[in-house]
């Protein structure tokens, strides 16, 4: 028997319909909310400095709907701002969401978009206190601004790295990027052939970092346990070699990384050199993996050593080098403006 999907049009609700129906899913939790959504503005009271950071997503740019489920596109689109406001070693409290849809989406399209950013904000404790929402001429706009805090002793930017302070990694890096190529790879499969079944089965975890990465808050609670304040950070959405770049010019101090501390999910690997792509670039270029790069004393080593998910990749160094790679072989390669290319041609 067939089954019979609901679907409603947007214009059956209209824009102050569709703008009920989603605040009535959500409640806040936060102290710092004073007014949340319903009102011309949010107010929030929040007593330490106020860390803010917008990002915007584009359908086609940095999505593609045929392979992102909605729900995960909702959960990522918070994500992806969460890590910034981790990256200043701040805590999220609330986040607004505007939305721009073409009317090609039903009703239960946007439903299953907020039902995603609803699990992203019980999972980071922050409330949605307001947004916009228009209608576009073609493709998906989404963007969110999530509000934090921190206070100024816990403050961290990208600028305060010092000669010999160590360059910490969190978790892995690679997957999401070498997720992104498997579903690409089955995306072109299914266009060929749309009786085909993906063949993901053994790439759960890469295409997982992909379609359903977290932000590393986990981190910045530890850090905070252990009272280690480190002296720069940035999160890593562009690539490691991109970001190293950034921490090197805001804290005007080259860099050594070296090659064989670089963390490489096994999945990842495996999966890289099935596509014929060098883990060592796909670790240092692939995108999106939303991990943090961050500098300690030296002096905080020993508090760090042993967790299991900090990986120490190398050292600021105020030798004329800059920033660069040490390879295993022991040569050493300069990490260039738009990163760092293993099989340049
Ligand atoms: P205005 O015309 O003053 O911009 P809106 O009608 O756009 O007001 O919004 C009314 C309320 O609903 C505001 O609190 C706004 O922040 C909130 N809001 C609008 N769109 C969204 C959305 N997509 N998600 C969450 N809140 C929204
Ligand atoms: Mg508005």
């Amino acid at each position: 028997m067939e089954k019979k999907i609901e679907r409603n049009e947007l214009d059956e609700l209209g824009e102050f319909g569709l703008i009920d129906r989603i605040s009535k899913n959500f409640t806040n939790n936060q102290t710092s909310t004073i007014l949340g959504i319903g009102d011309d503005a949010a107010i929030l009271s929040i007593k330490d400095n106020i860390v803010v950071t917008t990002d915007i997503l584009t359908e086609g740019i940095h999505f593609d709907l045929s392979y992102f489920p909605l729900k995960h596109l909702g959960y990522k689109a918070v994500v992806v701002n969460m890590s910034d406001i981790a990256a200043m070693n701040a805590i999220p409290s609330q986040i607004t969401v505007s939305l721009a849809i073409s009317n090609r989406f039903s009703l239960q399209a946007v439903d299953e978009f907020y039902e995603g950013v609803k699990s992203a904000c019980s999972a980071y404790n922050v409330d949605l206190v307001g947004g916009d929402t228009s209608s576009s001429a073609a493709g998906v706009f989404i963007s969110i601004t999530a509000i934090g805090s921190v206070s100024k002793k816990n403050v961290v930017k990208r600028s305060g790295a010092k000669d010999k302070d160590i360059l910490c990694v969190t978790g892995d890096l690679g997957g999401a990027y070498i997720g992104l190529q498997v579903l690409e790879r089955e995306k072109q499969v299914f266009l060929a052939n749309p009786d085909m079944q993906p063949k993901m089965d053994d790439k759960e975890y890469v295409v997982g970092r992909q379609l359903k990465p977290e932000a590393r808050m986990d981190i910045i609670h530890e850090l905070r346990d252990l009272k280690v304040i480190p002296t720069s950070m940035i999160d890593i959405s562009d690539g490691l070699a991109s970001e190293l770049m950034h921490l090197s010019k805001h804290s005007k101090l080259g860099l050594r990384v070296f090659e064989e501390q670089l963390p490489i999910d096994n999945q990842t690997y495996e999966t890289a050199v099935e596509f014929n792509l060098d883990p060592i670039t796909c670790a240092l270029n692939g995108g999106e993996d939303y991990e943090l790069l961050f500098t300690i004393k030296q002096a905080d080593f020993e508090k760090l050593k042993k967790h299991a998910d900090i990986h120490f990749i190398g050292h600021m160094d105020k030798s004329d080098d800059g920033p660069g790679l040490v390879t295993k072989g022991g040569s050493w390669i300069a990490l260039e403006a738009q990163g760092w290319n293993h099989f340049k041609k």
